[in-house]
């Protein structure tokens, strides 16, 4: 199952930053959580110094579409509400592409990529539950790449506690009680794909 995430950002989201419209805007942006396509990453030789052959596979899945699509009508929503009268301006993405053509042209990444080194105990893990890699002798791999499936949430958190955890069982400390870890947040999120909408403060708000 998909899902989605909303988020308000108070400067322009463009063109990874790149495209910078004059004067100052905000952005509601839709992000397509746990996304149904599954890209790959394979080695292009035998060189390791090559860099690898990476394939995301953006929008493979026609649901992905969907939830996106789902997104920008949600977001055209919100940023009608009374609420934003006083400080919204002429919209200046997606303007008048349709839905579809926005995301297929538009749509960004949003830097999670996870799981090519997964965890697990199947024909496709490459790391155990120790992060100790099957087949060879004194090698781990701690980062973003051995989570098991995508995450609904950021990764960046996680992978510090990836990390933190990696850390202790490398130095063979036991396990937190569980009373130690209780109320923490216990519900790791991720996202990669998004689109956006994109308004022009309107001239009052800037004054
Ligand atoms: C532009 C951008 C914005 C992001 N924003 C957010 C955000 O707002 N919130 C969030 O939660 N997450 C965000 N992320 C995602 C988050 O940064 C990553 O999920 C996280 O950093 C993954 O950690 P990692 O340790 O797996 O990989 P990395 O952080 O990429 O670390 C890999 C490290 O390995 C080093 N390295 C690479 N090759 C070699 C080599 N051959 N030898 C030695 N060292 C090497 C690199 O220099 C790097 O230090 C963002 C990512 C990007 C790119």
């Amino acid at each position: 199952m998909s899902f989605l995430e909303l988020i308000f950002a108070p400067v322009y989201y463009m063109e990874h930053g790149f495209s910078r419209p004059k004067g100052h805007g905000f952005t509601l942006v839709s992000i397509l959580l746990r996304p149904q396509s599954r890209g790959s990453l394979k080695l292009r030789s035998r060189d390791p110094f090559e860099p690898p052959l990476i394939q995301p596979n953006y929008l493979d899945s026609p649901d992905d579409l969907q939830v996106l699509i789902e997104g920008i009508r949600l977001a055209h929503r919100v940023a009608a509400v009374n609420a934003f009268v006083p400080f919204r301006g002429e919209e200046q993405y997606p303007g008048a592409q349709s839905e579809e053509e926005a995301i297929r042209h538009g749509a960004e990444t949003l830097y999670h990529p996870v799981g090519t080194c997964k965890m697990g105990n199947d024909q496709e893990a490459v790391v155990d539950s120790q992060l100790r890699v099957y087949g060879m002798q004194g090698l781990r791999v701690v980062d973003a790449s051995i989570m098991p499936t995508i995450i609904s949430g950021h990764t960046n958190a996680p992978t510090i506690m990836i990390a933190e955890k990696a850390a202790d069982l490398i130095r063979g400390l036991p396990p937190l009680p569980a009373e130690a870890v209780a109320g923490e947040a216990s519900q790791v999120e991720h996202c990669y794909r998004y689109e956006r909408f994109v308004y022009h403060l309107t001239p009052t708000t800037c004054s």
